[in-house]
């Protein structure tokens, strides 16, 4: 274990109390502890009222997610069905956050109709948020009585003339200002708001991006003082910096930290606060654990499969008209529901339609279960590795991943059809 991993375990234990460990026991974000409990982001606030340079507004807020993914907006009664759907999968679902796609306070209205709604109707699954802090004065207190538990805030320093770098314009109190006007206002609601969130009994976790050669330096202070302030753990992420997300860092080339940049920087921050070591910049939408339950010498044993899903537990999808693959894990004794993934809808009815097969989303999985799926898109499948199967066609999803567990048990290893020995439905 490393230093960084090991004083932060050890200041976790030592320097918080029974209640508060209670608190993030099964929170996979604040507690390492906590891989077998899942998260669901619900994203229902487009809307965001500050510009980062790190961040391109087409896609998901990169306070809290990859850069260049794009979440599709839910409404809140959308939200709830889909926290309950997904719930009904997934019972070691313990935390409901809203991460975007752009500011949760930004999108006041929805986001605390959503919140208010879940809880009405769980009254025990954790709420989080995340937030880029500048409204967060405002709403600390309501975000409580709705039961928030846990908040987090992106800062990136305490220093105006390194905010001017980061963030080009903020928009506060109907105005837009700019430069270090604009990073004097944000700083100064940012802590506002992390004193407000503490008053109010939230955990408060900071997110910061490390940007190479623009707040690299005062990292240890910016810990010490946010610390001070009522911090309660500190999440020191890279940039992520490719000119494709179309990024004004990435547009301009700014690094993005080395591995040993970023050990540099937390091994300094950890001596104030524990450090968060294993967050990993999810989506706005995502869901599921954030590491597989399985150890790895269980990972060679593990059978990746993916669902082509409307929604439904019945497995009724065609191949090409999925937007969103159920990702499960399954050995010969244990079925396991990983996540749900958006993909882009390959087939989209066009003559002229040349939307490339979503591989990147399925690289990972041994086989992809549909209701029908064209012959191309098998035989590119088969190609990447990834084997189709319309077996199961109108089954459950249960029913079919029991099937294919059983036969893990007879088989030890599932043999799917090919091409060679399967009628392919065309599409
Ligand atoms: Fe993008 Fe989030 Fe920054 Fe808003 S707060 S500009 S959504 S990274
Ligand atoms: Fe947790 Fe990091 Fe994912 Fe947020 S982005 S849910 S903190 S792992």
């Amino acid at each position: 274990m490393d230093l960084t991993n090991r004083l932060t375990d050890e200041l976790i234990t030592h320097f918080i109390g029974k209640e508060t460990q209670k608190r993030i026991e099964d929170h996979p974000c604040y507690s390492k502890n906590a891989a077998q409990y899942a998260r669901i982001h619900l994203p229902v606030a487009p809307a965001c009222n500050i510009q980062c340079n790190y961040c391109n507004r087409k896609y998901d807020c990169s306070n809290e997610s990859r850069p260049g993914v794009v979440s599709h907006v839910l409404q809140p009664l959308d939200a709830l069905a889909r926290f309950h759907a997904i719930k009904q999968r997934m019972p070691n679902l313990t935390v409901v956050g809203i991460a975007g796609p752009g500011d949760a306070l930004a999108n006041p209205k929805m986001t605390m109709q959503t919140l208010s709604l879940i809880r009405q109707s769980d009254p025990n699954v954790k709420l989080c948020i995340s937030t880029n802090g500048l409204e967060l004065a405002h709403y600390a207190e309501e975000l409580a009585e709705l039961g928030v538990d846990h908040l987090t805030i992106t800062i990136n320093t305490l220093d105006p003339q390194i905010a001017a770098k980061i963030y080009p314009w903020i928009f506060f109190n109907h105005r837009r200002y700019k430069g270090e006007a604009a990073g004097r206002i944000l700083i100064e609601q940012q802590l506002k708001g992390l004193e407000a969130a503490q008053r109010a009994g939230m955990l408060v976790k900071i997110n910061t991006v490390l940007i190479p050669g623009v707040n690299t330096q005062g990292i240890e202070a910016l810990s010490q003082a946010l610390k001070q302030k009522g911090a309660f753990l500190h999440n020191i992420m890279p940039l992520i910096s490719q000119p494709e997300h179309g990024t004004y860092f990435g547009l301009n080339h700014t690094p993005e930290p080395t591995a040993q940049q970023i050990e540099d920087a937390r091994s300094a921050s950890v001596l104030h606060m524990p450090q968060m070591t294993h967050c990993q910049q999810c989506r706005a939408d995502a869901v599921g654990q954030l590491a597989s339950p399985c150890s790895s010498q269980e990972k060679d044993d593990v059978y990746r499969v993916a669902v082509a899903s409307k929604g439904s537990e019945i497995i009724d999808c065609h191949f090409g008209h999925a937007t969103q693959m159920n990702i499960y894990d399954i050995t010969p004794n244990q079925v396991s529901f990983i996540e749900s993934r958006p993909v882009q809808q390959y087939c989209t009815g066009k003559e002229d339609c040349d939307t490339p097969l979503p591989i990147d989303a399925l690289k990972d999985c041994q086989q992809v279960l549909s209701v029908r799926i064209g012959l191309g898109p098998w035989q590119e499948l088969e190609s990447h590795g990834v084997m189709p199967n319309t077996d199961f066609a109108y089954l459950t999803e249960q029913q079919a991943l029991s099937a294919l567990a059983q036969s893990l048990h007879k088989t030890e290893k599932v043999t799917p059809l090919t091409t060679s020995n399967h009628e392919v439905v065309n599409q």
